[in-house]
């Protein structure tokens, strides 16, 4: 068994992308002040919002506050999967209708192509590749798990956008043994992160948006003025953005809705020969059909970036520091990259860390305002929020500034997640049955049937109405 690396504190994705720029982090709030918005969180929510809010409002005066640098979250140090929502096609066809659904996937595509032009526009070096991306069945047991998509495809008249592939075309694409076949769709990109994450700082830093770090909000007050208190001062403001993702879920209001898994990530060393000899030399991003996904992209110097969704570090109801870094979750995805890729065993493993996934019940984001009208939220992106997120920042900047904009009338605006039980059912029962789903993708990936009352329990919150994702 090959030992994890040690924790390097930071994701990789984000100490390359420092190492890449000139920029130290910007002074702490240390006096009160004044905004026209107020934005909680430097991720691709909170920044992207901030960013539509200067496009829409040129010299708006807006006040970024995220308590570690920008991109210290998830949003630097996710695995760089640039999605919309088409993976979810028959689920949004069922719960919003035909016409809602398209509007949705359509929108999701356009900031997927959107990203990549504003980094060619801004000099955004964030490794861009829009190569698409094949789904595939890494065990006997997923093969044909992308039939629901496929006929709701068809039925559409969108056939032509998903490929279906037989193992042998699949393994064209990516040699891997394991691969039993699976679904190529050719829109989709990656990027490194926190090279995206970073560059949106430097633009919106270039655009006069103040941006503090090192600055963590302790309390928030609403009302016609509302006030965010950190420990150097006070920003009060007639509006604001909270773009906290998993931490949201330590607010009262999204306590019932929202809760929060672990995904880890391994990063092998340079290795473009293997890359070479298994065929995958582009930017494609690879997944599979486990209930637990694996998740895995190369980078331009030959590296694999392999994931894994679904993993919670403990029974923990709060974010804490195994949701950066876990050595048993990352002992599980090394073994799982090894299966994957049994040429790549002897290549050192460099990096691994993870993050916390804002998990709503229907695994989709939902773009809201609180009761009072002028507090404005974006969470719940289930492990796909890089391309969602620019979408609800377009979304959120609309609303807080009263304009109206088609993307107002998307299914996600105002979308009520359904709640989880209460406190303590909820984190045991959610602890349970990720035990479960995790000892049946085991199972399957050994060729094996899981035991009845595991896959019973893996079953349950689907049949509780809960679709939570990777
Ligand atoms: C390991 C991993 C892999 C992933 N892979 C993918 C992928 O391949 N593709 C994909 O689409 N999605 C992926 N995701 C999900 C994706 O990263 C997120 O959905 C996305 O980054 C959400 O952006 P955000 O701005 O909402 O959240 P974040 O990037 O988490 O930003 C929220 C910020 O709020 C700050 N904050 C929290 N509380 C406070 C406070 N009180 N005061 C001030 N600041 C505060 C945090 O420090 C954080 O920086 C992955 C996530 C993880 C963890």
């Amino acid at each position: 068994m090959v030992e994890p690396p040690p924790n390097q504190g930071r994701a990789w994705w984000l100490r390359e992308a420092l190492a890449a720029e000139d920029a130290p982090p910007t002074p702490p709030l240390a006096a009160d002040t004044t905004a026209d918005v107020v934005v909680l969180g430097g991720g691709f929510t909170g920044m992207w919002t901030a960013w539509f809010l200067t496009e829409l409002s040129p010299g708006i005066d807006v006040v970024v506050l995220e308590q570690d640098i920008c991109g210290g979250g998830p949003s630097g140090r996710n695995g760089g999967f640039v999605n919309s929502f088409w993976s979810g096609l028959p689920r949004l066809v069922r719960d919003f209708g035909d016409r809602a659904a398209l509007e949705l996937c359509e929108a999701g595509e356009d900031s997927v192509r959107a990203i990549g032009a504003w980094c060619e526009s801004h000099g955004v070096d964030a490794w861009f590749r829009p190569d698409g991306d094949l789904g595939v069945a890494s065990s006997e047991a997923q093969i044909g798990a992308w039939a629901d998509l496929v006929i709701a495809a068809d039925r559409l008249g969108l056939a032509e956008r998903f490929r279906v592939c037989s193992r042998e075309e699949a393994r064209r694409l990516v040699d891997s043994p394991v691969v039993h076949g699976g679904l190529y769709t050719s829109f989709g990109a990656t990027v490194q992160p926190a090279r995206l994450a970073r560059g949106l700082r430097r633009v919106l830093l270039e655009r006069g948006v103040r941006i503090h770090e090192g600055t963590p909000v302790r309390r928030f007050g609403a009302g016609p003025t509302v006030v965010a208190e950190c420990p150097g001062g006070t920003v009060r403001a007639p509006a604001a953005v909270l773009g906290l993702n998993a931490w949201a879920s330590h607010w009262r209001r999204f306590r019932r809705t929202l809760t929060v898994r672990g995904s880890y990530i391994v990063l092998t060393a340079p290795a473009p020969e293997r890359l070479e000899a298994i065929g995958w030399t582009n930017g494609m991003g690879l997944w599979d059909f486990r209930a637990a996904l694996h998740y895995v992209r190369t980078t331009p110097d030959g590296r694999i970036a392999f994931g894994v969704g679904g993993m919670q570090p403990d029974l923990a109801r709060r974010i804490d520091p195994r949701y950066a870094y876990d050595e048993r979750c990352l002992r599980v995805a090394i073994e799982d990259l090894h299966r994957m890729f049994p040429t790549l065993r002897d290549v050192p493993i460099e990096a691994g860390w993870g993050g916390p996934i804002d998990v709503h019940g229907n695994h989709l984001p939902t773009f809201g305002t609180l009761e009072r009208g002028n507090v404005h939220f974006g969470h719940g992106y289930t492990g796909n929020g890089v391309g969602p997120a620019h979408l609800g920042g377009r979304i959120l900047a609309h609303r807080v500034l009263g304009v109206d904009d088609p993307v107002l009338r998307l299914p996600l605006v105002d979308l009520e997640p359904k709640p989880f039980p209460p406190e303590p059912i909820r984190s045991t029962g959610m602890f349970v049955a990720n035990r479960a789903i995790v000892r049946r993708d085991r199972a399957e990936d050994r060729g094996e049937r899981p035991g009845t009352v595991v896959d019973f329990v893996a079953r349950l919150p689907r049949r509780l109405g809960y679709d939570l994702g990777p």
